[in-house]
């Protein structure tokens, strides 16, 4: 190639045109530096005919400088980002930078240097110093990684090198890993379980496109089956991807999959450190990583040979990335799979109804999975309708419920309490003068911890120390909480089981694998009675001597209103539901409500799913939402209100008549303050039939607006806030 056309990674320049040096080797996909004015940028270099520009005449085109030592991104990848691009009406650069590792990973092998402890103690030591000693105790990193863990000053970690307190090591980065082995621990299956194994492993054998739907209840042992599929990738020397919904989850697939397979597999996620992140991502396009586990971000990891995508928990809401580049793993990953020619395996207990149809179309293999593995049954769920079982003033667990649990602890089993609230009470209040704390940045209440003694804003992370007086009227000691948030049912548990022992599982105390490693180690060996715990503790998580699940209040979820509430607090009761009766004892779930009569209560409460999904679908497609119809929103947002607004209504005042679009709003956003930006909605409903990315397009693109303000385009939204 003597001329090439380049996608830079700077949305506003898109894409450029170079001349290939005499001597220098490239080929679609190469990832390469260019100059642009006096700086450089980092491209790769793309199909000149997938991509337009202008056309810049051969005598005006600058060389390329340099071809970075890596693979070039692989051509299904390529695909990939385009259709992404395209779908969620995101720029092709914002793509492919989620391909790319860290610019140290660009540059090649070698090695890093990382720092860890000498071991030395010395007599004296600065407050700083000896904060840093006790913080970095087993640590490895970067300078820079070592700071933040022991929030010191990188300066306070270089005198520490100097003092001889901190040694540098050498890390090479391409240390192979070790290799997982398909035959370490080959478990015996169920005829079902054998059955749907059989299926994933032909599959993937075969090399085609094919999706399932791994349909099967909780307990029933969906990561065994799929685990075949992944002995066979491996057996072939093919790549696979599992993709989880959270690094919760992470932990445990950990040791699970180190016990089938003899080691760890690789990780990505956002937390990795860089020397880790430069290693997996160079394993990675170069097919050493065999099996890599991460969050969505790895779904776009330039993979030299994918054989297999799982995505496991495939309902889970947390596969939508919300800002950014807004798409959908689950969806994006039947699409890689296509690209690939591959086999991907959707796994969930409560798959989500978009899922369900496409099986039900027959574009999904859908493979079922009743019963649970080794005989044990699904719990028993039952209702405590509060309003004719109210929990004693200022409390939240029914008696009934109490009961329950105090049986439970008498007989050494464990119980599991659950809401999916964060922190002490949702709001807070003076008693005195009906003064509410509100976040300065967002249309939300303040919610209080007790642990940290601080109220806290959970869309933007505003927190300030609980104050000892109202700040509207001055009186002491006047702040009265109001609802329950987790760390109030600890306080009750504490009360009404006072000899329990406790564990309190949310994103505050289990925010590091460490924290969780642990608890799942003491709820293993029988140290916990009693979990409270929001969504984090709903899935994943097997305790044989669970025998237990109430729900605090199941109406939470429903209040929101928006098109899925009522899914997800069907899957989300569902999956918690999920975690009782798992071992040899039966298990019991108490469902507290105030609308027993609602109808995911009544589907839940009977064990039946089919009617739910069934009323369900005919509701959905009664609004034209997905699958049948499909939603798009734009969300209009600047510091400045009127600034906002103005945009907005300037959207709104062209939008496109079209017989299969309908154009809602512009509407206040329901959070119509977040972080600070006045925000305004449209929402978009359209027929399955309309061009609806070429449509937003079309409307979108010819607009100008002021510097301050963002418009933002989410196809197939999750969140109407
Ligand atoms: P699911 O993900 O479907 O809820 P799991 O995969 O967690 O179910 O399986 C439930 C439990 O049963 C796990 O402890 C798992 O190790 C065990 N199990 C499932 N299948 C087998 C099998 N074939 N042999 C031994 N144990 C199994
Ligand atoms: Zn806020």
């Amino acid at each position: 190639m003597k001329r090439v056309r380049l996608l830079v990674f700077n949305a506003a320049l898109g894409v450029l045109d170079y001349r290939v040096p005499e001597g220098m080797a490239v080929e679609h996909g190469s990832v390469v530096i260019a100059p642009l004015g006096p700086r450089q940028v980092l491209g790769v270099v793309w199909e000149a005919d997938r991509l337009s520009a202008q056309d810049v005449p051969e005598s005006k085109l600058r060389p390329l400088l340099e071809v970075l030592p890596v693979p070039p991104l692989p051509a299904q990848l390529r695909r990939l980002i385009e259709w992404t691009a395209d779908y969620y009406c995101a720029p092709l650069s914002s793509v492919a930078r989620m391909a790319l590792g860290s610019m140290a990973a660009l540059r090649g092998g070698g090695t890093a240097t990382e720092y860890r402890l000498t071991g030395a103690e010395p007599a004296r030591l600065t407050p700083q110093r000896a904060a840093a000693l006790d913080a970095l105790q087993g640590e490895q990193a970067s300078i820079r990684e070592l700071a933040e863990l022991a929030s010191v000053s990188e300066g306070v970690l270089r005198g520490m090198v100097g003092a001889g307190l901190l040694e540098p090591v050498t890390v090479d980065l391409d240390r192979p890993y070790p290799r997982a082995r398909p035959e370490f621990a080959v478990p015996e299956l169920s005829e079902g379980q054998q059955a749907a194994a059989d299926t994933f492993v032909a599959a993937v054998r075969e090399h085609r496109f094919a999706p399932f739907l791994l349909d099967g209840v909780t307990g029933s042992g969906k990561t065994e089956c799929y685990f075949e599929a992944v002995a066979e990738a491996l057996r072939l020397g093919r790549q696979v991807l599992v993709l989880l919904p959270e690094i919760a989850l992470t932990e445990n697939f950990l040791r699970r999959f180190e016990q089938r397979f003899g080691v760890p597999p690789v990780l990505w996620h956002s937390s990795l450190k860089s020397s880790e992140r430069r290693r997996a991502w160079r394993a990675v396009i170069s097919g050493e990583a065999q099996v890599v586990v991460g969050a969505r971000s790895s779904l776009f990891l330039p993979y030299a040979d994918l054989g297999l995508i799982v995505v496991d928990e495939a309902h889970e809401v947390s596969f939508k990335q919300d800002d950014g580049v807004r798409y959908n793993a689950r969806d994006v990953a039947v699409i890689r799979a296509k690209f690939e020619a591959i086999p991907v395996v959707l796994a969930s207990a409560t798959p989500a109804l978009e899922s369900m149809q496409l099986a039900e179309a027959g574009i999904y293999k859908k493979i079922e999975l009743p019963d649970r593995f080794g005989g044990a049954m699904l719990p028993d769920i039952r209702i405590v309708d509060l309003r004719q079982e109210p929990p004693e003033r200022g409390h939240w667990i029914a008696p009934r419920l109490v009961e329950e649990m105090k049986e439970r602890l008498a007989r050494g089993e464990q119980s599991l309490l659950f809401l999916n609230r964060r922190g002490y009470a949702p709001l807070t209040l003076c008693r005195n003068c009906g003064y509410r704390f509100q976040c300065p940045n967002c249309t939300a209440w303040l919610v209080e911890h007790r642990f940290s003694k601080r109220l806290a804003c959970h869309h933007c992370g505003h927190d300030v120390p609980v104050p000892d007086a109202c700040p509207e009227c001055g009186t002491a000691d006047c702040l009265v909480a109001c609802g329950p948030g987790v760390e109030r049912i600890a306080d009750e548990v504490a009360e009404v089981l006072p000899e329990a022992r406790t564990a309190l599982v949310t994103s505050d105390t289990m925010n590091n694998p460490e924290a969780i490693g642990e608890f799942v180690a003491m709820a293993e060996g029988g140290a916990i009675d009693v979990i409270i715990g929001t969504q984090l503790v709903t899935k994943g998580y097997h305790f044989p001597e669970l025998t237990l699940v109430g729900v605090i209040d199941a109406d939470l979820g429903l209040e929101g209103g928006d098109l899925r509430a009522a899914e997800r607090t069907y899957q989300q009761i569902a999956q918690v539901a999920g975690r009782a009766g798992r071992g040899e004892k039966p298990g019991e779930v108490l469902i507290q409500t105030r609308h027993p009569e609602a109808a995911v209560i009544a589907a839940l409460a009977n064990g039946d799913r089919d009617a739910f999904y069934a009323a369900e679908t005919e509701s959905r497609r009664d609004a034209g939402a997905p699958p049948f119809g499909r939603w798009a929103a734009i969300i209009v947002s600047s510091e400045d209100q009127a600034e906002a607004l103005a945009a907005a209504r300037a959207i709104g005042g062209t939008a496109p008549n079209l017989p299969d679009m309908l154009v809602l709003g512009p509407a206040p956003a329901p959070l119509s303050l977040l972080r600070g930006r006045h925000r305004f909605r449209l929402l978009i409903n359209a027929r399955r039939s309309a061009e609806l990315q070429k449509a937003l397009r079309d409307w979108l693109e010819p607009l100008q607006f002021p510097k301050g303000v963002r418009v933002n385009i989410d196809v197939d939204p999750y969140s109407f806030v």
